[in-house]
């Protein structure tokens, strides 16, 4: 493939590529614009991705020739293998002379979060120093990407990116579900479903008049340090705006959820925070299921939470037990509205 690299190819490759606003397009613009800029057979990225089994790589985006489309396991790949360990890149030259090449994209946590792989006829030295100029752009942007996903007071997830992990999150747990015959919210709570929490401070208002609008972000970075603490790595947390906050719980059963919960709510509640003292949370959760709208989800959250706010604050209440035990209204109960969106 013929490639050529001006000022002007390189400077509209930069423009193509930085016009993206998600990770998943930035990634697929890099590889078909690097591909064709380059002059490279192949082009592709991957991302590493710990279990407790090992590591194991998936390709997110390439262009020309092939990719594994499962997950493989990265000592399978040697080249990739020694860049995670040294965070850096390494060619090998294959059978028919091409080189093939990874580079570890390290983020700004010193994590490697990505690999770049080339292919390229022959390798030319300005080849190289443009894979990794566009490796560099990527990392940099991925950072930016990063840092716009994130609340700046607390660094948790924003609301923007809710939807977006959402419908990640449902993706992955269709697998889960059982086909029931009947009544859909009656196997409500066997099995192990994800689960989403919203978390509201009790009389926040009170807190910043009383103390002022410093230490109530300081009691909301606190809390957010607390989440942080108090739920696992695959669990995900946002702050959806002023003292309310979302947790997406990684599969488990309804009897663990509402642990989690209780356990979280009375953590809080023991916490003494600077000047402030004790701050009490109310909490309301629902199971996800792998066709509910996000709106919908949140909806039903938030009654459950209404319910907690309206029996005495300080607890934890789960949107299908307030179903099963009709202790909603009629209204309350249509589960197809929405009153935060
Ligand atoms: P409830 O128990 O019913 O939740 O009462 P509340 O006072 O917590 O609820 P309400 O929604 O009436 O008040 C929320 C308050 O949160 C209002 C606002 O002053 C405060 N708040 C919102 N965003 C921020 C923020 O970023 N920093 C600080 N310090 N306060 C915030
Ligand atoms: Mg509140
Ligand atoms: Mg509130």
């Amino acid at each position: 493939m013929d490639s050529l690299i001006t000022p002007e190819t390189v400077l509209s490759s930069v423009i193509r590529i930085t016009e993206q606003r998600s990770r998943q397009h930035l990634e697929h613009s890099l590889v078909s614009t690097l591909r064709d800029l380059a002059g490279l057979t192949f082009c592709g990225i991957c991302r590493p991705t710990q279990s407790v089994s090992g590591i194991f790589i998936d390709y997110v985006a390439h262009e020309g020739g092939e990719a594994p489309d499962q997950l493989i396991e990265i000592g399978q790949d040697p080249l990739l293998m020694e860049c995670m360990a040294t965070g850096g890149s390494k060619a090998q030259e294959m059978e028919d002379g091409a080189l093939r090449r990874a580079q570890a994209i390290v983020d700004d946590r010193g994590i490697v979060c990505a690999f770049l792989v080339t292919i390229s006829p022959a390798a030319k030295m300005e080849q190289l120093a443009l894979i990794g100029g566009f490796a560099s752009i990527y990392r940099n942007y991925l950072a930016i990407l990063r840092d716009a996903a994130r609340d700046t007071l607390t660094g948790l997830k924003n609301r923007k990116t809710f939807d977006e992990n959402f419908s990640r999150i449902v993706a992955s747990s269709r697998h889960l579900e059982v086909p029931f015959a009947g009544n859909r919210r009656g196997g409500e709570l066997s099995g192990e479903h994800h689960w989403l929490a919203i978390i509201d401070i009790d009389h926040f208002k009170r807190v910043n008049d009383t103390y002022g609008h410093v230490f109530g972000d300081e009691v909301l970075l606190l809390l957010a340090a607390l989440m942080r603490k108090a739920f696992r790595g695959e669990d995900l947390l946002f702050r959806f705006g002023g003292e309310e906050f979302v947790v997406m719980l990684a599969p488990t059963t309804y009897e663990n959820a509402q642990a989690v919960f209780d356990r979280f709510r009375a953590t809080v509640g023991e916490f003494a925070f600077p000047q402030v003292g004790h701050v009490s949370v109310s909490i309301g959760f629902v199971r996800i299921h792998s066709d509910d709208l996000p709106s919908v989800v949140i909806g039903n959250a938030d009654k459950a939470l209404y319910y907690a706010k309206e029996h005495g604050r300080d607890q934890v209440r789960s949107f299908e037990r307030l179903l099963a035990d009709g202790s909603l209204t009629d209204a309350e109960r249509t589960d197809g509205d929405a009153e935060l969106f």
